[in-house]
């Protein structure tokens, strides 16, 4: 499936216009997302390590993306690869890139050596594939479990009642390191989805399963972010609340 990038009947946007970049708008945002993190953290105190705050990237000009970096982002999230491709070589390096889209196990291989983390990884196929790839580039990848939480059907993810089986495939894997999980709560649901999500990356770290360590639980969007704080995330996805509304749909 392809997208096209650019929606019908808007005028095309020129990146280099500086004008339409509204650096101060990101700066204003991120400050209040910094805020607002730093009081869920205290008000709810699951745990004292620090939060993460990634910015999602897709669709966003690689000018805004710098300058996100120069306020203190250290961590971009790709949903696509192609798009991923076409951007990377503008982005400032002090940020760390993780992938965060559905990835199909033919285009493990085109992001591989430029991402730190992969957190959509959802079958042992996809889990395998990352594997051999890491192998022929010697190196170990770190990897989220994507949980399909809300047992949508429409939604990536392993399901719930079977992320315990996926992780220990993965674990006998040389060269994927488990590092947690990975969820999308649907939105508007309980705050038991988000619960249940906690639970099982508590319940998966003290399974002490060889060569998998959970301390990542990367949980909580634009929308939902400090109560995915309240329910143990320490890693929060921010697009729209950082950048503005994308142009396009972006899934
Ligand atoms: C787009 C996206 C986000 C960010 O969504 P916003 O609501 O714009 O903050 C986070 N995680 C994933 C996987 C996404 O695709």
């Amino acid at each position: 499936m392809t997208r096209v990038l650019i929606a019908k009947g808007k005028k095309k946007m020129n990146p280099l216009d500086n004008s339409s970049l509204n650096f101060q708008y990101i700066l204003e945002n991120y400050k209040e997302i910094c805020y607002n993190v730093e009081n869920a953290k205290a008000k709810y105190a699951k745990s004292s390590a620090d939060v993460q705050i990634m910015a999602v990237t897709k669709t966003v000009e690689p000018q805004k993306i710098n300058f996100a970096i120069s306020q203190g982002i250290r961590l971009l999230g790709e949903n696509r690869v192609q798009e991923f491709m076409s951007k990377k070589d503008q982005y400032d390096k002090s940020a760390q890139v993780h992938f965060i889209g559905h990835l199909q196990t033919n285009k493990v291989k085109y992001i591989i050596n430029d991402v730190s983390l992969i957190q959509s990884v959802d079958s042992l196929k996809l889990a395998g594939e990352i594997n051999r790839l890491a192998l022929k580039n010697n190196k170990v990848m770190d990897v989220l479990v994507e949980v399909n939480v809300g047992d949508e059907i429409s939604k990536s993810g392993v399901a719930f009642d079977e992320c315990v089986k996926l992780v220990e495939g993965i674990s006998e894997l040389e060269n994927v390191h488990v590092r947690g999980l990975m969820a999308i709560p649907p939105i508007g649901c309980g705050e038991d989805v988000f619960e249940k999500m906690h639970e099982l990356y508590l319940k998966l770290g003290e399974m002490s399963i060889d060569s998998v360590d959970m301390d990542i639980l990367s949980m909580g969007m634009s929308g939902d972010y400090e109560l995915a704080i309240k329910h143990g995330s320490n890693l929060v996805r921010i697009g729209t609340k950082l950048f503005g509304a994308r142009k396009y749909f972006g899934g």
